[in-house]
Order: C-alpha cells, then structure tokens, then sequence
C-alpha cells in the first residue's frame, strides 16, 4: 500500500559540476519504477539537477527552508522560492540541523506548514542522541519530537508527509541500528501518528535512516513498518544510490 521511498541527502557536497555528473551516471543505470526515488540537494545545484532529472522518474528534494515566504531573513530560502523552482520535497529538522543550526521542534513545525502550504512534501527528520539510547529514554525522545512537529497538522496532509527516523549515533558513523531496532522504533513512531490520527497512520511512509548502505538495505526492507531510507554517504556514489532505489 505505502510505496517505498529511497531519498538521497547529498549535504553540503557537489558543486553544480560534480552534481551533474553524479546524476547523468544515475541516470546511465535503470531504475526500479516502484520505487520513489529522490536527490535532496544543495541550494546552488536545484536548478541545474533539475534539467537534468527532466523525463526521468527521479525527484528532486531541497535540505532545509524558512518558513516566512519573503521578508529580512538574511541568507535564508523561502518555500515560494523552492516551488518556484520545481522542488517537490524538502528535508526538515535533520540533526545536523538540530545541531549546529539552532533548529527546534518548534521551528521544524512551522517549516512543516509551510511547506505544505506551498505544495512541497516534506521529509520530517527525527531520532535521539546516543547518550538518550543508553538512558533508555529515545522513545520519549522521538515521540516528543513527532507530536511537536504535527502539532496543528491535519490528516489531510499525511499523505504528502514523509517521516525520517534517524538515530544521531548511526548518522555517517558507519553503525546502523538493526534492522529488528529500527522496525521497532518505526512501529513506535506509527502508534504515536495512530493515537492523533487514528488508522491515517497506516498511510503515511517513515524512513530509517543513518549508515545505510547497499549491503543492509534489503534486511531495512524487509521489515514490515519500513518504508524507505533517507541516506547521506551512499547517495554520493552513483552506483550504491543506484543498488538502494533497486533493492
Ligand atoms: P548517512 O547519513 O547515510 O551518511 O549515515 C544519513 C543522513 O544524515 O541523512
């Protein structure tokens, strides 16, 4: 019912140069159509990627967005901006955002409505820390941000919600959390949706995501309350991109 979504997150990597290349060798390869694929990347690259994904099936995703649509916010994008360009998806409260960026449940839910008020999906990112894992607390952790960041959110716009479940301790560290881990903590974040939204829940698609790659992809999903991954490292290289969308 819920059709798979593979979401690449470059970060803060490729120029426009590089960022071609990359997507003409992805585009070289031929791609799994039941699965969602996208490429979230950088600001300076949307427009040139998105000639480039022109008659492909391939979409394209932003990293971040303000929530004002215009106004004396130096440095920031607004989503009127990011539609402008063709931008279907955009990543928000990623934990390197959380991090060093100042991001806050509050800000990621105000980035979530307007998103959706400007037609882009947005990919809601969440996940606890090392230290709350091993205080036993990351349950607590993850449902607190999930109902902060639906806060106001109707069920009318599940559908076009992705949530990102990724642990910080797994993101670029090269440890994912077992499959078995992250199926349990998908399940966890679906009861949360289910007891604002009732059986709405069984709608909307919840990736894992932190060190996945195309040797642990399959056993990701595999498991029934995955639905995708949102992957940093491995998008870059064409070809494990490529091994993930065809799992
Ligand atoms: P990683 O990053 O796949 O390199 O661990 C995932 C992410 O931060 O989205």
């Amino acid at each position: 019912m819920r059709t798979p979504i593979i979401a690449g997150n470059w970060k803060m990597n490729n120029t426009i140069k590089e960022a071609l290349e990359l997507i003409e060798e992805i585009k070289s390869y031929e791609l799994n159509k039941d699965v969602e694929a996208i490429v979230c990347v950088p600001f300076t690259c949307l427009s040139d990627v998105k000639k480039s994904l022109e008659n492909t099936e391939i979409k394209l995703g932003a990293q971040n967005i303000h929530w004002e649509e215009n106004g004396a916010f130096t440095g920031e994008i607004s989503p009127k901006m990011l539609n402008e360009m063709g931008v279907d998806y955009v990543i928000i409260g990623h934990s390197e955002r959380r991090q060093y960026f100042n991001e806050t449940d509050e800000t990621v839910n105000k980035k979530i409505k307007s998103s959706l008020n400007h037609g882009l999906k947005p990919i809601v990112c969440v996940g606890e820390t090392l230290d709350e894992r091993e205080s036993g607390i990351e349950n607590d952790i993850v449902k607190k941000q999930i109902n902060k960041a639906f806060e106001g959110i109707e069920e009318k716009d599940l559908d076009n919600i992705v949530i990102a479940y990724e642990p910080i301790w797994a993101i670029g560290t090269g440890k994912t959390a077992s499959a078995s881990d992250a199926n349990n903590m998908l399940g966890f974040i679906r009861e949360t949706i289910g007891q604002k939204y009732g059986e709405k829940k069984d709608h909307i698609r919840i990736q894992y995501g932190g060190s996945v790659k195309p040797s642990n992809i399959k056993e990701l999903m595999d498991k029934e309350e995955i639905d995708g991954a949102l992957v940093g490292g491995a998008s870059l290289v064409a070809k494990d991109f490529v091994d993930l969308i065809n799992f």
